[in-house]
Formats: structure tokens, sequence, C-alpha cells
């Protein structure tokens, strides 16, 4: 059973030191383990209007639980000015997460002031969100005018119950379906489908997913269970591996594997034998692909987080209220990346999961996924 109490704020996020010397971002960012900056997810809202049990599951997130206040939350101004000093440090994709993104007010004017910024080699940003889809339907062609150039959807069943079960709000997966059409038609693309893989809650969809999605202009990924956050209960058991998923599928539906499009992909791809398109695994339990790992987050109030599974966060946000010029905050940007060492999927053991070391991972309806 999940614990009931999960600390609103981390409490250990110290604010960011300032560098003493500071020097202009060359957009060539490397970590301690030679990696690039490239990725900044940035968490716009910390609520969501579902209770997956893997996420956000019911019994933590109750009518009792103590959002961010909104004075809390980064606004679009901070979020905007902070992404211009990642853009000048390297990135090149920022994907938009929550909670649930679309429930944060006005969101397409975040995507309008971001589509603004320029890159230091004059290649569009690439501007990306991942939601639930519930509220995709209605806001699909606003975030495509504003300039947002795809969308990834959670959806981790076809049938109905299953659905309705998982996210535990009653969520009708033809809804899902129906704003996945929508982004399509507004001409977001490519439109990723990621489908978490439970043992023993929607293994049993892995085909019909397979089915409905192979030939259609949506790209199919499953993703293995992960041990992110303190309040999912976690268990190696309930893994299927990918090699397995693959197996599954290919039993009726043959397969064959892609090379990746670009170095640090996180999804292996493999592709239907007989031309109907390609699904994506993530496995970040059985392939961990932290040597590749070029993202950084920022959660909603302006925290910084260098690893999905993190126990600590790095206040920026303090930087930002705190008078300190756009030079002091790269500079402290820079200091925190170089210094980063992550690689928590590699290193993870049974033992080790659930249990991070050093404290309470950070829940993934923080951060974003
Ligand atoms: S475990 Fe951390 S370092 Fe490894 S891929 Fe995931 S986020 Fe990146």
């Amino acid at each position: 059973m999940p614990e009931k109490i999960i600390p609103l704020t981390d409490l250990r996020s110290p604010a960011m030191p300032v560098p003493r010397e500071l020097e202009a971002p060359t957009g060539l960012l490397s970590d301690a383990l030679g990696r690039p900056l490239h990725d900044l997810r940035i968490s716009v809202t910390d609520r969501c209007n579902f209770r997956c049990v893997y996420c956000m599951p019911k019994e933590v997130f109750d009518k009792d639980y103590a959002y961010l206040p909104h004075g809390e939350l980064l606004s679009f101004e901070e979020i905007t000015r902070v992404a211009r000093l990642f853009i000048a440090h390297g990135v090149e994709k920022i994907r938009l997460t929550g909670g649930e993104p679309l429930l944060r007010k006005n969101l397409e004017r975040l995507v309008g002031m971001l589509r603004a910024l320029g890159t230091p080699s004059g290649r569009p940003l690439d501007l990306t969100l991942t939601t639930n889809g519930s509220l995709l339907a209605r806001k699909a062609q606003a975030l495509k005018d504003a300039g947002l150039d795809r969308v990834t959807v959670s959806l981790d069943a076809l049938d109905d119950t299953v659905f309705r079960r998982m996210n535990d709000v009653d969520f009708a997966v033809s809804d899902v379906l129906h704003g996945l059409d929508a982004a399509h038609a507004a001409g977001l693309g490519p439109i990723k489908v990621n489908m978490v893989v439970k043992r023993g809650t929607n293994e049993d969809q892995i085909l019909p997913m397979a089915r409905h999605f192979k030939g259609s202009p949506f790209i199919l990924r499953f993703i293995e269970y992960m041990d992110v956050g303190a309040s999912n209960g976690w268990n190696m058991d309930e893994v299927i591996p990918s090699a397995e998923v693959v197996r599954r599928i290919g039993l009726e539906l043959p397969l064959a594997p892609v090379a990746a499009n670009y170095s640090g992909e996180t999804a292996a791809r493999w592709r239907y034998l007989d031309g109907g398109g390609e699904v994506g695994l993530i496995s970040s339990v059985t392939q961990a692909f932290c040597h590749d790992c070029t993202r950084l987050r920022l959660s909603t109030e302006g925290k910084l987080y260098t690893c999905l599974f993190a126990t600590r966060g790095h206040d920026l946000r303090v930087l930002l209220r705190g008078g300190r010029l756009d030079a002091e905050i790269s500079g402290a940007i820079a200091q925190l990346w170089r210094g980063r060492a992550d690689r928590y999927s590699e290193t993870r053991t049974v033992d080790t999961a659930g249990l991070a070391r050093g404290g309470r991972k950070v829940e993934m309806s923080y951060i974003g996924g």
C-alpha cells in the first residue's frame, strides 16, 4: 500500500549556486559523463484530471492533497526567460509536461512565447507536449496555431473497461481517440502514443493497441513500467520487458528492428514487415539508456532535476525572483549541468528500486515523465 504522505515541496532543494566567474554560453555544455544538454522538459502544472495507478494513485492524491498555490508556479514570463537561457546552452527540444499540461490556463500563450525564441543555430526549436489527451480535442487547433509542433499522448489501453480502471476517474477511451484525431487534423505531428505496460493490469492490451494503431498516422510506443516516484508501490515482477512485448506482437504481426532516427532516441524502433508502419519500445528498466540521456527537467515551481529518479531539485526560481542577472542564472545552469553524473537506470537493482539512494524520489506528476 503506498504511503499517504508525500511532501509537496522538496525541502532538500537548495538555491543553485552562482559561479563567481561568469562565461557566455557556447551551446556546447557537457555533463560529467560527456553528455550534452539537449532536451528541456518543463512541467507547467502539478495537477492532473486522471488518477493513473502508476502515477497519481487516488489513495495519495485525494481531495485533501495540497497542490501548489498559483503564486508558487513559474509564470509564463519566467518560463520563457529560462527557456531562452537553456537554448543558448544548446537545448533544441522543449517538451511541456505536467501533471496534465492542458489544465494550465491559456497554455497556448506560453506555446506562442516559446515559439518566438530563436536558436543559435537558426534551426527551429522542436516544441512538443505530453498529454493524457482528455482536453486535446478542444485544444489541438489553438496549440497548433500558437506554434506547437507535435504531441505525445498517453494511452494505456484500448478496452474501455481497462482504460477507465487505469485512469481511475472513469474517463472513456473514445474521448482520447477523438483527441488524437483532432490533433492529427490540426496538423500536429508526428504524434506518438505512449502505453505504459504493467503486468497483470493492461498486458492484454498490447495486441489490441498494436492492431489499432498499425497503419495509422500515430506511432505507438510501449514503455516498461518504472519505479518513478515513491507512491506507486513499484515491483519488478510487474515489469514486462520490451523483448517480451516485441515477441508477443511479432507472433501475429511480424516485426524487424530499425535504426534510431538520432543518437539519444529513447525508443528502439521496430517496423512491421508488411509496411504497416512502426512501433517504439522504451526499455528504461531492462535496457537503460542513461549513457545517451540529454534531458533536464524543470518543475512547476522552478526546481531543476537532472534525472527522472532524482531525490533533490535545484532551486532556480529563487534566482529568477531574487533579481539575478541572466548571465548569473546562465552560469548557475552551466555549473549544474557540468556536475551531473546521474545514471539511475543503469545502476538500478531490485533492492534499490523504490527506495532511492539518499532519500525519497520526486513524483513523476510533479516533474513530468
Ligand atoms: S535514469 Fe536518469 S539519467 Fe538515466 S535515462 Fe533516466 S533520467 Fe536519464
